[in-house]
């Protein structure tokens, strides 16, 4: 906690880093074709007319907009292929806009924990005052990376020795999960009614045996097959090109330093967490790990966070 508390944002900003910015009068297909063609998540919104950014761009608004307009594999998506982001803000916000949530290069990274946590957001533009340029979006991983890299010169925490069950870190009941049979479209109702950034894919024996992510969502712009929905996400994950084969899980009786490693050694957000069967039993994902070595330590438990 004190670390985060002690370095600033500026010190998360990569030397070198590639930003996409969009207009809000750039039509919604050709964003996404945009993100996926840059290699990017996410990218702030740009109003001319108002000369400022005015919010964000990320993989469950694409998510958003394929679940509210999506019929059949029969009709075209019209909405996707003539819309533009400004009019989609205006249909699916009507008025109710999130502002822009930003960060100063200055404030602490501690402040940026709190920003994503407090806000359930996954994407936080830095963005200097003086000349309101976005500098770099940081993320839950940026900053796990970072405490990761410059925490290991750190005294080691006795707490990191205990085990993700001691510590109780994570998700444990209810968790939103989806069989590998399932329709992409009901993994996208699970998104929107659930707000959760993953579901555990289980076969009918209930065993894990994979995992989509929101993320997985964009090969859809990707492989231009949006138009498709009806696709199982077995066949979904399968279609997917570069990435991870199988799932990453943890046990309940490794230690939070384990766990931690694991998630930064392959670069994922979160790792399910099973017993010996394979069976799923919770998720241990960077905002509970964040949560647990940041903010809780100064006091801000998960229920205040969410009353304040
Ligand atoms: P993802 O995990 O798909 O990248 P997020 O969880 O960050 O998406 O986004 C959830 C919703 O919040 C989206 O509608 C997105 O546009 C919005 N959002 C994300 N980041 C910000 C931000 N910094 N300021 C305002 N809205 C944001
Ligand atoms: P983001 O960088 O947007 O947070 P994610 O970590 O959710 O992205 O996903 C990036 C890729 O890693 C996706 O293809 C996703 O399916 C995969 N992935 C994420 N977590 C796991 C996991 N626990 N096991 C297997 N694959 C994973
Ligand atoms: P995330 O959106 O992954 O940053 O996580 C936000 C919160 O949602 C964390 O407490 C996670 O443990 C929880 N969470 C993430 N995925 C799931 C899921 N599939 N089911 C239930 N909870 C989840």
């Amino acid at each position: 906690m004190n670390f985060m508390m002690q370095h600033c944002c500026y010190d998360a900003v990569p030397t070198s880093n590639k930003l996409v910015v969009f207009d809000t009068t750039l039509q919604i297909k050709k964003a996404f074709f945009a993100l996926v063609a840059n290699g990017v998540r996410a990218a702030p919104l740009w109003d001319s007319k108002q000369q400022c950014f005015v919010g964000m761009l990320t993989i469950t608004d694409f998510i958003n907009i394929l679940h509210r307009y999506y019929k059949s594999p029969l009709v075209q998506i019209y909405e996707i292929e003539e819309h533009k982001i400004e009019t989609w803000r205006d249909v699916y916000l009507q008025g109710s806009f999130k502002p822009l949530v930003c960060i100063s290069p200055s404030a602490s990274l501690f402040d940026a924990v709190y920003s994503l946590i407090k806000n359930k957001i996954h994407r936080l533009p830095v963005m200097d005052p003086a000349s309101g340029n976005v500098l770099h979006i940081l993320t839950h991983k940026r900053l796990l990376k970072f405490l990761h890299i410059f925490g290991a010169m750190l005294p080691r925490l006795r707490f990191l020795q205990k085990t993700v069950h001691q510590l109780g870190i994570g998700t444990f009941r209810d968790v939103a999960l989806i069989q590998e049979n399932s329709s992409v479209y009901t993994a996208l109702e699970i998104f929107v009614d659930r707000r959760v950034s993953a579901l555990p894919v289980v076969n009918d024996a209930g065993k894990v045996v994979g995992l989509y992510s929101r993320f997985d969502v964009i090969h859809l712009a990707a492989q231009k097959n949006y138009n498709n929905l009806e696709l199982s996400v077995k066949e979904a994950l399968r279609q997917r090109t570069l990435c991870l084969e199988g799932v990453l899980t943890c046990y309940p009786y490794e230690t939070l330093e384990v766990v931690i490693d694991r998630i930064a050694q392959e670069q994922v957000h979160r790792l399910v967490l099973v017993d010996d069967d394979q069976n799923p039993k919770g998720i241990v994902s960077l905002s509970d790990i964040l949560q647990a070595l940041v903010l809780s330590p100064a006091g801000f438990d998960p229920d205040t966070l969410s009353a304040q």
